[in-house]
């Protein structure tokens, strides 16, 4: 098992340094009861990295962060920043790390916990235990696609114009490995496309059929992205692994976020293939910089503490650490703890940084 790890923390904007206070307080309970020795190397991202490297990523830091173990990335962003040129953005710095690491292969579960049933908008037996496992493709598709941009067509005529390209190789490499996390779970895949209309997810929904001979076991299912947005209200425990594209998943983890009941329950990890010597792995909460809340203390840390909680089973095989901190949160939450988000008049309502020492309180009554 892996000791002497070294984790690049980018805490980002808004809420993104808040809720990274509260990983830190895990990371350093970590360190006190186990033999890790987890080594943190703080940097920038996004605003903060415009407003002194007039970058939202310096290839100094992108160096300094590929030598580490893993990413724990809080959020970038803000309205600031939103007049800058694309290619200055912050959100331009975390796609920059998805791309340069080829983390292509984008993880997010969401799971209902059973105390949080009512801070769903849905009814509770539509909700009640979902565990299910969005694997979105990551460094393809529209984000990414050439041409872009915005031209001028004519004296007071713009286009805006962007790509949905995939090549084979991308859609095989992300159809492996949801086909291998369906064979880890209920063997139950759903492939998500527009293949009715565009021809990228028409080769999308090829190669995954191909793909699918060679997991004879797995149950495979094709759905158009319209009609899946739809099931996913109306019945989300129809699905156990989805696999789609970039945009797809980007909008379609969102509309499962509110299945659990807050966008800031939700962790995620970007996975790529390991290299040896260099970072393959980001983790990072699904939600962005929240500006209308930051700086207040009302964040919700925990999506942030369970995306910390992932790092340690994907990147370091301690499923006894996510279970750990799956388990402590689940505890909290049944005691009625809630930031404002997931907050109803039954529970108490905490700060973020009241929720951390909570997480905390809840971690020394336990043995690792
Ligand atoms: P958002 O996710 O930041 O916020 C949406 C809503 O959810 C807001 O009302 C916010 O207060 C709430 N929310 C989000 N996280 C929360 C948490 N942890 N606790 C409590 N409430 C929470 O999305 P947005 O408002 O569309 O975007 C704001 C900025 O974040 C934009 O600049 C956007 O580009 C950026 N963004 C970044 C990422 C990322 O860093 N991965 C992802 C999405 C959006």
């Amino acid at each position: 098992m892996k000791t002497n790890i070294s984790i690049a923390l980018l805490p980002g904007d808004g809420i993104g340094q808040e809720i990274s206070n509260e990983s830190k307080k895990i990371f350093n309970w970590l360190n006190n009861k186990t033999n890790l020795n987890i080594e943190i190397i703080e940097d920038l991202v996004g605003g903060e990295s415009i407003d002194k490297n007039d970058t939202p990523l310096s290839e100094k830091t992108l160096e300094k962060i590929a030598e580490t173990d893993a990413i724990l990335l809080g959020a970038v962003g803000g309205p600031k920043w939103e007049k800058l040129p694309f290619e200055k953005r912050p959100e331009r710095g975390l796609l920059k790390i998805r791309k340069e690491l080829d983390l292509f292969a984008n993880f997010r579960p969401a799971i209902v916990f059973d105390s949080l049933i009512e801070s769903s908008s849905l009814k509770p037996e539509i909700i009640k235990s979902l565990d299910i496992l969005i694997i979105r493709e990551l460094t393809g598709g529209i984000y990414f696609g050439e041409p872009r941009g915005i031209e001028k067509i004519s004296n007071n005529q713009f286009k805006g114009f962007n790509t949905l390209v995939y090549t084979s190789n991308e859609i095989e490499r992300i159809a492996e490995v949801a086909f291998e996390s369906a064979m880890s779970r209920t063997k139950k895949l759903c492939s998500i496309d527009k293949a009715n209309v565009l021809e990228s997810t028409e080769l999308w929904r090829n190669i995954i059929s191909e793909k699918a001979k060679k997991y004879p076991e797995v149950e495979l299912s094709h759905m158009y992205v319209d009609n899946a947005a739809m099931q996913l209200v109306r019945n989300p425990k129809q699905f156990d692994v989805i696999v789609t594209t970039n945009m797809f998943g980007d909008i379609l983890s969102d509309c499962a976020s509110m299945l659990t009941g807050s966008l800031g329950m939700l962790p995620s990890a970007s996975i790529g293939k390991k290299k040896s010597g260099v970072c393959n792995a980001m983790y990072e909460p699904v939600h962005g910089s929240a500006p209308d809340i930051a700086g207040k203390g009302v964040a919700n840390p925990l999506a942030m503490i369970l995306s910390l909680a992932m790092m340690f089973k994907y990147s370091f095989e301690r499923d006894d650490i996510y279970k750990l901190i799956n388990k402590v949160i689940n505890s909290i939450l049944k005691k009625g703890y809630r930031t404002k988000d997931i907050f109803t008049d039954k529970d108490s309502l905490v700060s973020t940084n009241d929720m951390g020492d909570l997480v905390l309180k809840e971690l020394n009554n336990e043995k690792i």
